[in-house]
């Protein structure tokens, strides 16, 4: 799984480590500690845990990670596509690197790693893909064009993903989170804080107002709970979906 080493992916590999999983984690950060949290989930849970170093802007760089996972596991039942990355400017403003950079991390190696992954999961007749995308795969925000359109991206190409493979015992969901308290957000409540001269809990307080009626952040647990269940047998008629789990945000 893609951006397991940190924030929602890490607390969705641990939860598929305790259904009994084994494990190909991927993501930046230093080496050591990664090998550290890999050896932790082996013995909290009893799996098998590998973690490969992949360049998500990369694709030979993923091939050859998918490569070496179905190696060492011989096979790959499921895939979840959980890395991302954020830049906010508007438009004008927004440096054409840092476009290419969001559309390749967010989405363009979701495409790479499911066509790496499926003719296995498509031998086998059975197969989860789920990919993380956001509650901006389904609406837009200021300042965030490459980031809601590599989320709309994610959305579309689920769906494809899901009808080409509906009768191959395969399923192909996007799971649209809204605001988790993760760095990742952290990072934008410290730029709205600065931006605005608000202290940190201010902005903090503002984000929420705006977006989440719940009126408050989601935990990483409750977006690994919606995966594990769309990894489920209970699951195997769900495919093609975006799943909201955004405390109301989409429904205003
Ligand atoms: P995070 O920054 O904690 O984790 C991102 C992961 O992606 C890390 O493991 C990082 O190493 C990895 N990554 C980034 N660039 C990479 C690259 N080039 N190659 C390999 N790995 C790379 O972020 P998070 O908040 O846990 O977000 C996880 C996913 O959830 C993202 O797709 C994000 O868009 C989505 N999401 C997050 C929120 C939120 O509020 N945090 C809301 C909606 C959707």
């Amino acid at each position: 799984m893609t951006g397991s080493t940190s924030g929602i992916g890490l607390t969705i590999a641990q939860a598929l480590a305790s259904a009994g999983c084994n494990l190909g984690l991927n993501g930046f950060g230093e080496v050591q500690q990664i090998r550290q949290i890999a050896c932790q989930i082996e013995s909290d849970y009893g799996v098998s845990v590998d973690y490969y170093g992949a360049d998500l802007r990369n694709p030979v760089e993923i091939e050859n990670s998918i490569q070496e996972c179905m190696e060492r596991f011989g096979r790959v039942d499921i895939l979840v596509n959980n890395a991302g990355i954020q830049h906010v400017a508007p438009l004008p403003e927004f440096p054409a690197q840092k476009w290419d950079e969001v559309i390749s991390v967010n989405l363009s190696a979701s495409f790479h790693t499911i066509k790496a992954c499926l003719p296995g999961m498509i031998e086998q007749r059975w197969g989860r893909i789920v990919n993380i995308a956001s509650v901006h795969g389904l609406v837009g925000s200021v300042e965030k064009s490459a980031y809601v359109a590599a989320k709309h991206g994610v959305v579309g190409l689920t769906k494809v993903v899901a009808l080409e493979n509906a009768e191959n015992g395969v399923t192909c969901n996007a799971v649209c989170p809204g605001y988790v308290r993760t760095e990742l957000i952290d990072r934008q409540i410290r730029a709205i804080s600065r931006s605005k001269n608000w202290s940190f809990d201010d902005a903090k307080a503002s984000m929420l107002s705006d977006k989440h009626p719940i009126g408050r952040f989601l935990e990483s647990e409750e977006i690994a709970s919606l995966v594990i269940f769309l990894c489920s047998e209970a699951a195997s008629g769900i495919t093609g979906s975006s799943i909201t789990i955004d405390g109301g945000w989409s429904a205003q």
